[in-house]
C-alpha cells in the first residue's frame, strides 16, 4: 500500500501526461466527431508541460503538485478545457490543503472540490455530455472507502462508467451542442479524458 502523499502526486501527474500522450489520437478523433478535433492535443500539450515543472524538482506537497498542475494546464491548455481543468487542479489543491496524505475522506474532498469548480467554472448539469459526467459519478462513488486508494479505484472505474454514458446523450454545453442532436452517439472527449486522469491516480498509487 503506497501512501498518497507528495510523491504520489507528482507520479499521478507523470502518469496523466504518459496516458494522454498515449490516447491522443484518439481523444483528437472523439472532438473531431462533435467537435474541433483538438482535444487530444490540448491535454498531451498541457501535461507535457506539467513534466517539464515537475523536471525541475519534487513538490513539498499533494497541495503543491496540483496548483503547479492547475497553473501549468491555465497557461498552456487552450478551449473549454484548460479553464476547467485548470480550475478543477486549483480547487483540488485548496482541498488538499496541508495534509502530507489523503485518505479515504480527503480523496472524496478533493475531487468533490475539482467537480465543484468545473461546475462552476462551465454551468453544465449532469446529463449534458460534458466532463461532468464522467466527476459527478466519480465523486458519488469515492464517498464511501475510508481507504485513499480505494476511493480513487472507486471514482476511476465510476468514472469510466460515466464516460461511456454520454454515448447516447445530446450535448448540451462546449461545442458539442452545436450539434444538437447529432451529437448523439458519441463519447464525450472530456468526459473520456477525465476517466483517463482518475484511472491514472490508482495507476500511481498502486506502482
Ligand atoms: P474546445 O471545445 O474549446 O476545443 P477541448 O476540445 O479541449 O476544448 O475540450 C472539449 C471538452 O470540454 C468537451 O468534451 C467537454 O467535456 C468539456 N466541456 C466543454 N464545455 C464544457 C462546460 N461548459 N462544462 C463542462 N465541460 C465542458
Ligand atoms: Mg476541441
Ligand atoms: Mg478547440
Amino acid at each position: 500500500v503506497t501512501a498518497l502523499d507528495a510523491a504520489w502526486a507528482d507520479r499521478w501527474l507523470r502518469e496523466c501526461a504518459r496516458v494522454l500522450a498515449d490516447r491522443r489520437e484518439e481523444l483528437i478523433d472523439l472532438d473531431r466527431a462533435i467537435g474541433d478535433g483538438d482535444h487530444g492535443e490540448n491535454m498531451d500539450r498541457g501535461f507535457r508541460a506539467v513534466v517539464a515543472k515537475l523536471d525541475e524538482g519534487p513538490s513539498e506537497s499533494v497541495a503543491a503538485a496540483l496548483k503547479l498542475a492547475a497553473m501549468t494546464l491555465m497557461s498552456k491548455v487552450g478551449g473549454a478545457a484548460g479553464p476547467l481543468y485548470g480550475t478543477a487542479f486549483l480547487r483540488a489543491s485548496v482541498a488538499a490543503g496541508d495534509r502530507d496524505k489523503l485518505d479515504g475522506p480527503a480523496v472524496e474532498a478533493v475531487l468533490t472540490a475539482a467537480r465543484d469548480g468545473i461546475v462552476a467554472r462551465g454551468k453544465a448539469e449532469p446529463g449534458d455530455k460534458t466532463m461532468v459526467d464522467a466527476w459527478t459519478p466519480a465523486v458519488k462513488a469515492a464517498a464511501a472507502p475510508a481507504d485513499g486508494e480505494a476511493a480513487l479505484e472507486a471514482a476511476a472505474s465510476a468514472a469510466e462508467a460515466g464516460a461511456q454514458a454520454t454515448k447516447p446523450l445530446t450535448a448540451r454545453k462546449g461545442r458539442a451542442s452545436y450539434l444538437g442532436a447529432r451529437s448523439a452517439g458519441h463519447l464525450d472527449p472530456g468526459a473520456v479524458s477525465t476517466s483517463y486522469i482518475l484511472r491514472a491516480a490508482v495507476t500511481a498509487a498502486v506502482s
